[in-house]
């Protein structure tokens, strides 16, 4: 059960909207408790507020998470306030650190998982590669080129069937233009799995 890596490191799942991010993140969590390790895994919380929630797959599987406003909020918790990681008196970092929806946390993310990695921490990131433009998506970039291991996933298109790499983003049944702006308040917005050539932005 030890991993190929010396010491901490990171492990970064990505793929559109639907392709098990959340599954294979629980997957690789549940095995960890099962190895009797400590693991703490977070999720930004979309009301900016810490409480104690759950990471859950579209498929119905649930692993508890701590929603946090922040990347420093994480970093808060685990160091305590205003505290490096590699403060002397931080002792008991957990083995592990998943953070799931990681795209939604701001640059700051970036150094906080080299320095939990660097401090011997497993840290397992799962997130969108891409926005609902197709294009790439906040920190994923840099986390992509600086993580040991990357899994891609792919959904299925809900079109023609085909592996999809992209999340289509629907407003009233329509796709999304592309000047719409990212969060959409009170309106009837909807996403879908979609191949490269189903996916579409209206003008
Ligand atoms: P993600 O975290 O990447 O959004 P989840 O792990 O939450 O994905 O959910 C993946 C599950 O969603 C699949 O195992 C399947 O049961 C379900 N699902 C629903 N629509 C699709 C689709 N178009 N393609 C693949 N899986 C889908």
């Amino acid at each position: 059960l030890k991993s190929p890596y010396h010491g901490g490191h990171l492990e970064v799942i990505v793929g559109p909207m639907f392709s098990g991010k959340s599954e294979e993140l629980i997957r690789r969590v549940t095995r960890a408790v099962i190895a009797r390790q400590n693991v703490q895994v977070f999720k930004p919380a979309l009301d900016d507020r810490y409480h104690e929630s759950k990471v859950a797959s579209h498929a119905g599987r649930t692993v508890a998470a701590l929603a946090v406003g922040s990347a420093a909020e994480i970093r808060a918790h685990l160091a305590g306030e205003g505290a490096l990681l590699s403060d002397p008196g931080v002792s008991a970092l957990p083995d592990v650190v998943g953070i799931d929806e990681v795209q939604f946390l701001g640059p700051e993310v970036v150094p906080l998982a080299l320095e939990l990695a660097g401090a011997g921490v497993r840290v397992i990131l799962a997130g969108l590669d891409l926005d609902f433009r197709a294009e790439p998506f906040g920190s994923m970039p840099d986390l992509l080129a600086r993580a040991e291991s990357v899994e891609k996933l792919t959904a299925i298109c809900t079109v023609c069937g085909a592996p999809a790499t992209r999340s289509q983003r629907l407003i009233g049944g329509q796709p999304a233009r592309l000047s719409d702006p990212v969060v959409l308040v009170g309106a009837q917005e909807s996403y879908e799995a979609r191949c490269r050539v189903h996916h579409e932005l209206r003008e």
